[in-house]
């Protein structure tokens, strides 16, 4: 029996005229996730982009798993198609759930006919293959409200689908449809769910980290390297810039008064952040932050941090409390490597009394003590890029 996967759309069945984009960005996707996996073949139909191995030894477990964390799928159903006769559907039925209706005491059928022209209706085929599933398993009932075993057939134009219920899939629109954005990446648990929440909305994302060597280790940057791969496997390929920001820091400490530091060097982030945005093609910033959960992320300091950006900053976290964010990293797979205990720049030089409401011009004030310019356009030349790929 040959698996197929079917992979059903969600919001893509909302779009109109543009649909056949959305189809296309999610076959891209789809086809470079599973290529290293061998040959496979998609196609789309019925809102359903169906999976198929086309050839032997392919690792079915794998290609599910893979398809499960590719935005724009709502439902997955590890399905085996038979043309559409009753007892051609029987067979597959007794062939693909024999253990499982040998052990259980319960089950029902399913049946959802996409297929109008097909002589039964829904609740005719499900009576009919019903009969003849207790006609074989004389143990079984029927129940509708809690069956142990419940077997789902799909009347599709193309075939006669049968597979057990469906799989929450990832959700969300297909990656590569709402622009590019730069997500600035720390090591911590807010950044990586941010970026999966702008990817999970279309968004194609390039991450960018400041490191502080000497103060921040070779370790913490490959900490941060595996999570921006953790996350390729929802948002793709990632573009991975560093950027070597310990002389800004060392400056801003020197220079500035220190009830500032946090705030300098945020704004300094995102000065540097956006110059490498614009001159990469991408339109927007993104960050991990929340209102309210630190000094820093105050409605009046990312006032403060905002007034230096020219393109807008996204922040999906903004609304979340930090337990919400927390499951969100656990599902995601970043969790466990966001906890692992390396410094990050920023705790770095924390202000022992950070402002919590700073007015914008005494922070341009703290700011224009040194003149940073000339570090912040070195530190855009000397920033390293690569690419981080899931798999
Ligand atoms: P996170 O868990 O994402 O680190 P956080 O709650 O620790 O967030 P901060 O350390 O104040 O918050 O950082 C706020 C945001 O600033 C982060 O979500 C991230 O977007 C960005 N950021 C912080 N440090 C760095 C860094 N070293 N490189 C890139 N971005 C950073
Ligand atoms: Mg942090």
């Amino acid at each position: 029996m040959k698996e197929i996967i079917l992979c059903k759309y969600g919001e893509i069945v909302l779009k109109g005229l543009n649909r056949g984009s959305f189809e296309a960005a999610l076959q891209r996707n789809v086809r470079r996730r599973l290529k290293p996996l061998g040959k496979i073949g998609l196609r789309s139909g019925q809102s359903t982009l169906y999976v198929e191995p086309l050839e032997d030894g392919i690792d079915m477990d794998e290609v599910f798993e893979r398809c499960k964390k590719i935005y724009g799928i709502t439902k997955l159903c590890r399905s085996v198609g038979v043309e559409k006769n009753i007892d051609a559907i029987f067979g597959v039925v007794c062939e693909r759930f024999d253990g499982a209706l040998r052990s259980a005491k319960t089950f029902k059928v399913e049946v959802k006919r996409s297929d109008k022209s097909f002589y039964l209706t829904s609740p005719e085929l499900a009576a009919q293959l019903g009969g003849m599933v207790l006609e074989r398993f004389p143990h079984l009932k029927v129940d509708l409200f809690e069956p142990e075993v419940t077997v789902v057939c799909e009347i599709r134009d193309e075939g006669a689908f049968i597979h057990d219920i469906a799989v929450d899939g990832a959700g969300g629109i297909p990656v590569g449809t709402s622009g590019r954005a730069l997500l600035l990446l720390s090591g911590g648990i807010d950044s990586p769910v941010a970026g999966c929440m702008m990817a999970k909305r279309g968004a194609e994302i390039s991450a960018i980290h400041f490191e502080a060597p000497p103060y921040t280790s070779e370790r913490a940057l490959m900490k941060v390297e595996r999570l921006a791969k953790k996350m390729a496997e929802y948002c793709g390929h990632i573009g991975f810039y560093v950027v070597p920001f310990t002389k800004i820091q060392e400056e801003i400490k020197n220079n500035c008064p220190e009830d500032y530091f946090t705030l300098i060097m945020r704004r300094l982030m995102m000065e540097i952040a956006q110059r490498i945005a614009e001159r990469d093609g991408m339109m927007a910033l993104a960050t991990g932050e929340s209102l309210g959960q630190v000094a820093s992320q105050t409605m009046t300091a990312m006032v403060t941090t905002d007034a230096v950006c020219r393109i807008p900053v996204f922040r999906p976290c903004i609304g979340l409390d930090k337990k919400e964010i927390i499951d969100m990293a656990y599902k995601l797979g970043t969790f466990e490597i966001s906890i692992e205990p390396y410094e990050d720049c920023c705790t770095v030089f924390t202000p022992r009394h950070p402002k919590t409401r700073p007015a914008l011009k005494d922070v341009e004030k703290a700011q224009a003590m040194f003149d940073f310019e000339p570090l912040i356009e070195e530190a855009v030349q000397n920033t390293r890029v690569k690419t981080v790929k899931a798999y």
